[in-house]
């Protein structure tokens, strides 16, 4: 067998062994790759932040999750390490694979953000193809180059686009949907197009929908999108 995949087996493993009720502090407390171990090393990031800590050990376990917390509480950490780890795990990576995970954030600038840090923790030996699919290249360039992302980091208006124009691109292999700043896309008006995107991807998924307020319209849009969800909402300490 391949080096990796005794890594995965052994991650595998670890993984179903995570104790949901236990409280983990840092990333090395928890099973993850050696790519992404080493990337969040060189970015300096070792305790886990409060919604990290709660929503990733079920991200890795592959729940849904609703996860409420403050802008600056570490909501994009919370969702990228366990994208990279279960795409990893699921051996989710190169040209054949497909695509594995779309990210779909309200603003170019907010996608450009997600995909910065996606860039800072995933260089240190992970081999996926990701990219930004935001509009602003032409529509046959985004399609070739989504046509071998593993990863896309995206916003609604642009990857519908491509959903619904590119008979090419499939994406019967996705495995992960994260939705950042759930309340921001609905307030900029995205709920249809969001509602049309949810169409064309496999049911059997995992969906993590990350959001900085909570509102009725955030639980009416995870009613739709989400399996069996853990709630994850984070206070600020009184
Ligand atoms: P949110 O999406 O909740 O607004 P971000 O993911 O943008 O928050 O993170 C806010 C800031 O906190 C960023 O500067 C990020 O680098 C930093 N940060 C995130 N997680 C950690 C961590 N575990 N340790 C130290 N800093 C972190
Ligand atoms: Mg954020």
């Amino acid at each position: 067998r391949k080096r990796d995949d005794v890594d995965v087996e052994q991650l595998e493993q670890a993984v179903s062994e995570l104790d949901s009720k236990a409280t983990y502090t840092n990333f090395s407390d928890l099973p993850l790759s050696a790519p992404t171990t080493a990337g969040l090393k060189a970015a300096h990031f070792s305790a886990l932040t409060d919604i990290q800590a709660k929503a990733v050990p079920l991200a890795l376990k592959g729940k849904d999750i609703l996860g409420a917390a403050k802008t600056g509480s570490g909501k994009t950490l919370a969702f990228l390490v366990p994208v990279l780890e279960n795409l990893y795990r699921a051996q989710c990576v190169g040209g054949d694979a497909g695509l594995g995970a779309m990210i779909i954030s309200p603003t170019r600038e907010l996608a450009i953000q997600i995909f910065e840090v996606l860039r800072t923790i995933g260089r240190k030996g992970h081999l996926f193809a990701a990219g930004l699919v935001i509009g602003g290249k032409g529509l046959q360039e985004e399609q070739d180059a989504l046509a071998r992302m593993n990863i896309v980091v995206c916003t609604p208006g642009r990857i519908l686009q491509h959903l619904s124009q590119t008979a090419a691109f499939n994406v019967d292999n996705l495995r992960m949907l994260v939705l950042d700043e759930a309340d921001r896309i609905l307030d900029m008006g995205f709920k249809r197009d969001v509602d049309a995107i949810l169409e064309y991807l496999p049911a059997d998924r995992q969906t993590l929908l990350f959001s900085a307020t909570q509102t009725k319209r955030v639980s009416d849009l995870a009613r739709l999108s989400l399996r069996d969800p853990e709630y994850i909402s984070v206070h600020e300490a009184a």
